[in-house]
């Protein structure tokens, strides 16, 4: 098990945009165990490897459904539908949460450790948190889409992406 330090806002890795990946070696599934452990630890549904100091397109989204953990590296976004508001944060700016509207619906297409290629569907709060990470990797934080932020009151119980 390796816990990595997160990288906090402002830090210029945060806005800067990925390098793709292009070897799917050991080191790559051990990077994504480390960014699992990483997740667990800190308590989020979602971490992107910016977030732990490297510009690489590597994100992992584990919201604790059916799915389980989704390791997408090169992701793309092929469609997306529909809108839906909702409370978001991020392990890079502990503490904050704010509203943000994003599609209710998303396709992606993304390669996993082994290098393969698939498409996965998803839709609500899995979509908004595979939607925050993929901004990750373009150096897109989700400070930039908040319409409101919100009070203590109001974050009891959230989770950080
Ligand atoms: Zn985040």
């Amino acid at each position: 098990m390796a816990v990595k330090k997160i990288v906090t806002y402002p830090a210029e890795i945060l806005e800067a945009e990925c390098e793709p990946v292009k070897v799917f070696d050991k080191k790559l599934g051990k990077l994504l165990n480390d960014m699992y452990d990483t997740m667990l630890e800190f308590d989020g549904v979602g971490l992107a490897a910016p977030q732990i100091g490297l510009a690489r397109q590597i994100a992992i989204v584990d919201i604790d459904d059916d799915f389980g953990t989704i390791e997408m590296i090169n992701p793309e976004i092929l469609e997306t539908n529909g809108e839906q508001t909702g409370p978001e944060g991020c392990l890079s700016f502990p503490g904050l949460y704010g509203e943000v509207t994003r599609p209710e619906y998303v396709k992606i297409k993304a390669q996993d450790r082994k290098g393969k290629y698939f498409t996965l569907e998803a839709e609500d709060f899995l979509a908004r948190a595979i939607l925050h990470e993929i901004d990750h990797l373009h150096g897109v934080l989700f400070t930039s889409k908040v319409t409101r932020y919100l009070n203590e009151e109001e974050l009891e119980g959230l989770e950080s992406e």
